[in-house]
């Protein structure tokens, strides 16, 4: 699957990247992860600290005085949208905080980090530049890369063979009742091929719902289209396999060029222009949402890291991945709101990630590539706290649940703190994955925190959970 025309682009790519780099050094970084999973959180909580020099004490750079100091920069590529932080963090900093908007598109931002280097040969002898470029895309749409080996009828046969799983019996009938009332050797429309489109479309968003929370379902631009909506490189689905000749004008014809368009227009040029050219990469995993939702929510998570994974690995069957793979020497993979769980689960939430990773890491291999999972929050919304019941006593957290919230009968306002008793994550992490595993987490989306303490310059301090750990593995070794 790859071209010549990639290879230049990548080549191509390349070299801007080394040009710009011989004046000051720049780190790339990538910011994925499904639909929210808190990227955008993770990115605005990350500019800021490193603009305000937050509070981050596993930060070597900064917990070893040698951290100067962080400004934004204009970002070289202009065809891309910056990564919208001053409205981010106004919405989380404000008199009544709020969650920002989520990612729906990939975007970009620019950090000019000013350090001591502690190597003495470095330039001037103390002052160093990196630039650090963030780069924050959807992950669903690294679930699309299998689809570059696969032609349409193969697509096809795994796609349809997902939709007739029994746990996705529910949401998927609508969409086979209508293949099955069509002929899809009959003349195409545009008509029937909305209409399928259409339900095919409703089907892999109903799969990500929050009683279902599936994770592992291409196309990924059907989930977050970007700037693609309605286009007709979006305007396809899986058929069976042609119960006879094939021709021209009919629907199996037109829908097979539209995947293929698909391929060719969509998923092909981000790999190249963006995913190639990256040097670090953290991945964000909301992996209580997953338990939370059952073992088959869970399961399916460990499909699609299985093939995030995949995106990373060297030496692929799929040239096409072998090429664009080739950067990448440090990934992280981080459990995301950790702060929905007392601190003695967070080990626990560390070590079910791990578990979800290990057989595809294991199978993996990744000449030169460090992988680490952490258990993070990037904003807590909680603290910690005891409470009694029953003569126990339970540590709990304490917060303000999300206006609509529900637990037992209660349906929560959005202005009142409660005390809650999140539940345990299983000490064996291979229980998460059983039927019968017993994790029964109490589970609510909380508010922002309300009143942030402010620093000396009256910048406000985000609490967060081993974030600086993230900080540090990512980006601490190049401040050195
Ligand atoms: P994205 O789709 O990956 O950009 O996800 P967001 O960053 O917008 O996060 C989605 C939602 O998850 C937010 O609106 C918050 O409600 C929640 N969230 C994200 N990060 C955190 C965190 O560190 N702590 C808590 N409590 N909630 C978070």
């Amino acid at each position: 699957p790859t071209t010549f025309g990639d290879e230049i682009g990548i080549a191509l790519g390349n070299l801007a990247d080394a040009a710009t780099g011989t004046l000051t050094p720049t780190i790339r970084l990538g910011v994925t992860g499904l639909s929210r999973a808190g990227k955008t959180i993770f990115i605005t909580a990350l500019v800021h600290n490193l603009l305000t020099g937050g509070r981050l004490p596993a930060f070597g750079p900064l917990a070893e005085g040698r951290f100067i100091g962080a400004r934004l920069a204009e970002y070289p590529d202009a065809a891309i949208p910056r990564f919208a932080y001053e409205q981010h963090l106004a919405a989380l900093t404000g008199r009544s905080p709020v969650w920002p908007e989520s990612t729906r598109r990939i975007s970009q931002l620019r950090l000019v980090l000013r350090f001591q280097s502690t190597k003495l040969l470095s330039g001037l002898r103390g002052t160093s530049t990196l630039n650090l470029d963030i780069v924050d895309y959807p992950g669903e749409w690294l679930l699309d890369l299998p689809l570059l080996g696969l032609d349409y009828a193969q697509w096809s046969a795994q796609a349809l063979e997902r939709a007739r799983r029994p746990v996705s019996r529910d949401e998927a009938a609508p969409f086979l009742n209508a293949l099955a009332a069509i002929d899809p050797l009959t003349d195409a429309t545009d008509v029937a091929a909305e209409g399928l489109a259409g339900a095919f479309t409703s089907y892999l968003r109903a799969s990500r719902e929050d009683g279902r929370a599936l994770s592992s379902l291409p196309p990924g631009r059907f989930l977050l289209p970007g700037d693609l909506e309605g286009s007709p490189a979006l305007t396809f689905a899986p058929l069976p396999p042609p119960a006879g000749r094939v021709r021209h004008t009919s629907l199996y014809a037109m829908l097979e060029r539209r995947y293929n368009a698909y391929k060719d227009v969509v998923v092909r040029p981000f790999f190249r222009d963006h995913f190639a050219r990256l040097d670090r990469q953290v991945v964000l995993v909301d992996a209580l949402r997953a338990l939370n939702a059952g073992p088959d929510a869970v399961a399916d998570l460990e499909t699609a890291l299985t093939e995030i994974l995949g995106c990373f690995r060297q030496g692929q069957t799929n040239p096409f991945m072998r090429l664009v793979a080739r950067r990448i020497d440090r990934i992280l993979f981080a459990a995301t709101k950790a702060d929905h769980l007392h601190h003695t689960s967070h080990d626990r939430l560390e070590a079910i990630l791990n578990r979800l990773l290990a057989s595809s890491a294991r199978r993996a291999r990744f000449a030169g590539v460090e992988i680490r999972s952490l258990a993070i929050a990037a904003i807590r919304a909680t603290r910690e706290g005891t409470m009694q019941e029953g003569g126990e006593t339970l540590p709990c957290i304490i917060g303000t649940p999300m206006p609509g919230e529900r637990l037992g009968g209660t349906r929560y306002d959005g202005a009142t703190e409660i005390a809650l008793f999140p539940g345990d994550l299983p000490e064996d992490p291979d229980s998460a994955l059983q039927p019968d595993g017993g994790v029964h987490l109490n589970f609510l989306k909380f508010m922002p925190p309300g009143s942030l303490e402010r620093n000396a310059e009256g910048a406000a301090v985000l609490p967060h959970i081993r974030f600086d750990r993230a900080l540090n593995f990512l980006i601490g070794d190049r401040l050195q």
